[in-house]
This record gives C-alpha cells, structure tokens and sequence, in this order.
C-alpha cells in the first residue's frame, strides 16, 4: 500500500496510553529532520488486538494492518510501550511499510528500566526520536544505510541507537521524495 497524499504529512498517535513528551519530541524530530508537516492524534486506547500469547509480545504486523484501516486516509506514526515483534526476528524497536502509510516504534527496549538501570527520560527522548524518524524514513522509501551515524543505520540494540544522529546522512537525504 503507497504512501497515502498528501505525502508530505503524517499523523502521530500513542497507543496504549498517551506518551505525551515522546509523542511532541517525536513529531518536531519529524518536521525538522524530514521536513514533514506532523500533528498529533488523541490516544487511543486499541493494542489487545495485536497481543500473540504464543510469544507474549505484540505483533508489529497485525499493529501495521490495524493502523492503515483506523486512519484510512492518512500516514501514520504510531507510539507504544509494549514489546513488538515481526515473525522473522525476537523483537523489533520498531516496524514500518516500505513506501507506504503506516509505522509504529516501541519504547520498551529504549528505556533503561529494560536494562535494569535506573529511568533517564533525556535518554529515553533522544532515542525515541532517531528510531521514529528512522522508521518514517522507511515509510518514505529509505532503506539501512552503512554510515553509523546516519539515522537510517540498523539498531541492534539501544548502544546502536546511541551512537547514531538523528539526521539523515547527505546520501540518505538527497533520496527522500522531495
Ligand atoms: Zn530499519
Ligand atoms: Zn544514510
């Protein structure tokens, strides 16, 4: 399914519950580094549907499917605190559709608490936005790219994360749409 039109604007919405700072760091990243124009949904309350008790963790696919019907005419970015995965891997941060309407990131495994060390909301923000921004990337067609610091490199793991700006690198730049 194509990226939905207007290209250029996309819609961001907490899942779960409402992430309010990570939901507005999220969509600034995604105006000043994608030169979207990004606004936000109220919450919704939705995300039993995706839940594989086979697995217990979220399905980023079936998250994606739902997504694309509850905002039909719109791109879509959505936040959630729960554990995703997509069949072929363990966990993901985060999902997207290549070229297309919809992706969705996980705080779960960006925040420290995961790691048994204490809460850091600064960390937590900063990471938040490269993986949003990294995952809407893909929604505009980016795919991984070697240079370590360029948000559209793969995070393995929140160090990956660290380490990575939250721009585009020049290369990745010049192939967004527009
Ligand atoms: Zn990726
Ligand atoms: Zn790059």
């Amino acid at each position: 399914m194509p990226l939905r039109s207007p290209q250029g604007e996309l819609r961001v919405v907490s899942l779960g519950e409402a992430f309010e700072p990570a939901v507005q760091r999220s969509c600034s990243a995604l105006q000043t580094e994608l030169g979207l124009t990004c606004s936000i949904l109220p919450f919704e309350p939705a995300l039993d549907f995706a839940f594989d008790p086979n697995r217990g963790q979220y399905n980023g696919m079936l998250l994606l499917d739902w997504l694309e019907q509850r905002f039909a005419k719109v791109n879509v970015l959505a936040l959630c605190d729960v554990d995703l995965f997509v069949p072929a891997l363990t966990f993901v941060f985060g999902v997207a559709r290549l070229d297309g309407p919809s992706a969705a990131i996980s705080m779960t495994r960006l925040r420290e608490t995961y790691f048994g060390r204490a809460e850091d909301e600064l960390i937590l923000l900063s990471r938040v936005e490269k993986e949003a921004v990294h995952e809407v990337g893909h929604m505009l067609g980016l795919t991984h790219c070697m240079d370590r610091n360029c948000v559209m490199h793969a995070s393995h793991n929140p160090a990956d994360t660290d380490v990575k700006s939250p721009r585009l690198c020049p290369s990745c730049h010049a192939s967004l749409p527009w």
